[in-house]
């Protein structure tokens, strides 16, 4: 059987329709469509429907919705992550991001948000999928409390900026998914290479283009190509290690 990968995070909502099977003919069969607001949110639920098993809707507010929109504004976006939770495979895409929140009062608004997301996925033991930007320590310890109190998986999502943050994650369970970076920065690729091999996932962050091609998760093959020949590995040995770790990051 060829091999068979996961895109653990997509915004498929803002792709053609096409791309589901587009990213299957090269053996991308699982995709995790994150969501930035309630729009998105009942996109990526009907997605889910349209494709069982195979599209795996996360529920979410960005933080950069948090930002563009302020807390006011979100009540009914919350309220509808609080009532459909027990449909998302995952509670995301939420975080932190300081590129967009500058202010004390704004940075204090996402951390709102994204704890809403934690007593989320407490109450429905979900995992969440984490964003970070120009915040990454800040955002990994919230990541970790997390961890610690509910036991519940999390994901560091793009997270290969730093080795010693990817250590961090890698002692205290933390999954890490790397992404079509990979491919352009050699920067990248080394953090990549020190995930721990239980702690592995792969992402497109599609349709987000990255090096100068447009995000499709499609391009979570060639990132595994590419993380297979850093680790010495055959495709379909990363392959199964990655079903095994997307198994233990979806939880039962
Ligand atoms: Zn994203």
């Amino acid at each position: 059987m060829p091999a068979e990968f996961a895109d653990t995070h997509c915004h498929l909502d803002q792709l053609g329709s096409g791309a589901v099977a587009e990213a299957a003919a090269v053996g991308v069969t699982t995709i995790v469509a994150v969501s930035q607001e309630s729009g998105s949110m009942r996109a990526v639920l009907d997605l889910g429907q349209r494709f069982p098993g195979r599209v795996l809707p996360g529920l979410g507010i960005h933080p950069c919705t948090v930002t563009d929109r302020g807390l006011d504004a979100l009540t009914a976006d919350l309220a509808l992550l609080a009532e459909r939770a027990p449909e998302a495979a995952v509670i995301g895409e939420t975080g932190l991001d300081h590129k967009w929140a500058t202010s004390a009062e704004q940075q204090a608004e996402q951390v709102h948000v994204l704890e809403c997301h934690f007593d989320i996925a407490a109450q429905h033991r979900k995992p969440v999928n984490l964003h970070s930007r120009r915040c990454l320590r800040q955002t990994l310890e919230h990541a970790i409390s997390f961890r610690r109190q509910t036991g519940l998986a999390a994901q560091m999502h793009w997270f290969t900026e730093s080795s010693k943050l990817v250590r961090i994650c890698n002692d205290e369970g933390i999954f890490v998914s790397a992404g079509p970076s990979v491919l352009s920065s050699s920067q990248a690729a080394d953090v990549a290479g020190e995930i721990a091999d239980d702690l592995l996932l792969l992402e497109s962050d599609a349709p987000v283009p990255v090096g100068g091609v447009p995000g499709h998760p499609r391009r979570v093959r060639e990132v595994a190509e590419k993380l297979a020949r850093l680790r010495g590995l055959s495709l379909e040995n990363l392959a199964e290690q990655l079903e095994r770790n997307l198994r233990r990051y979806l939880g039962p």
